[in-house]
């Protein structure tokens, strides 16, 4: 019935999300199930709010309140970003390029959930992490991700694009971003999912490379020579945020496409 609910409200994973959402309410997945769960009425009503919700269009990562990124539990809800697997792009390129070097500062900027800051910190040979996040609402969530993943990450709440944010970055070996990158455009046509995330999350401006353009102007000063600046792109921002990096003397600009095929990953070298 749940399941019926959910593709009825044109939920894409009816059958997925109704049994992820039966395990977060009734502690076990229905196989397990015998009739004196169905007794439990304070479970049973949290199933059926939880349904609700879902058909309404909210995503099933915020109402389970966790979900996997790189393999490391990350807690989500209203106000951060929901990891996209697309992301594990980025985190995957910095682990090519950094495998071997020993003691790295890397900074996150615009980190959101923390999650892509955490994973290069559980993967690579780090000496300092810095995730650098505006909302106070991501931020709350980062500290639950720093908690729960026994990271030591350190936090510098403020905007990426001010003086007094960039004067706490150290100089580092690795500065990654996925930046808000939709354009007007896109903002127009999100997914209904998508429309219960944050815009600030979300929005880069009209042509949606305003964050790019800002970050590599500022944060090429916070890079140690031979350091990269490694960015998240939207489909087909690719040449544009290339010629970005170029314009501000990056060299050996690099590309990486993620699982679907497309350019997930623009980096340079200072
Ligand atoms: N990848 C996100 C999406 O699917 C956009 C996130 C971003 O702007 N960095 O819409």
């Amino acid at each position: 019935m749940a399941k019926l609910k959910l593709a009825e409200n044109k939920i894409e994973n009816a059958h997925f999300d109704a049994k992820e959402l039966f395990c977060k309410a009734f502690g076990k997945e229905p196989v397990y199930l015998d009739m004196s769960n169905f007794a439990d009425a304070e479970k049973c009503s949290l199933f059926e709010q939880f349904i609700k919700r879902r058909a309404n269009g909210e995503p099933l990562q915020y109402i389970l309140g966790e979900w996997e990124f790189y393999s490391l539990p990350i807690k989500v809800g209203k106000g951060v970003l929901i990891p996209r697997q697309d992301t594990e792009t980025l985190v995957d390129t910095a682990i090519e390029l950094y495998k071997y070097k020993k003691d790295i500062t890397a900074v996150d900027l615009c980190s959101g959930s923390g999650c892509i800051g955490i994973a290069l910190e559980k993967n690579l040979d780090v000496k300092n992490v810095i995730l650098a996040e505006k909302s106070h609402y991501a931020v709350k969530y980062i500290k639950e991700n720093i908690k729960i993943n026994n990271s030591k990450a350190k936090i510098e709440q403020g905007d990426v694009l001010s003086d007094d944010l960039i004067y706490r970055i150290p100089m580092s070996d690795l500065i990654v971003s996925n930046p808000p990158y939709l354009s007007s455009g896109d903002m127009k046509n999100l997914q209904k999912e998508v429309e219960f995330e944050p815009s600030a999350a979300l929005f880069g401006g009209d042509d949606g490379l305003d964050f790019y353009r800002d970050i590599a102007r500022l944060y090429k000063a916070k890079l140690k020579t031979g350091g990269h600046l490694m960015f998240e792109v939207g489909i087909n921002q690719n040449n544009d945020v290339s010629n970005i990096l170029l314009a501000e003397g990056f060299k050996n600009i690099g590309e990486r496409k993620d699982l679907r095929g497309v350019i997930r990953v623009v980096f340079g070298e200072k």
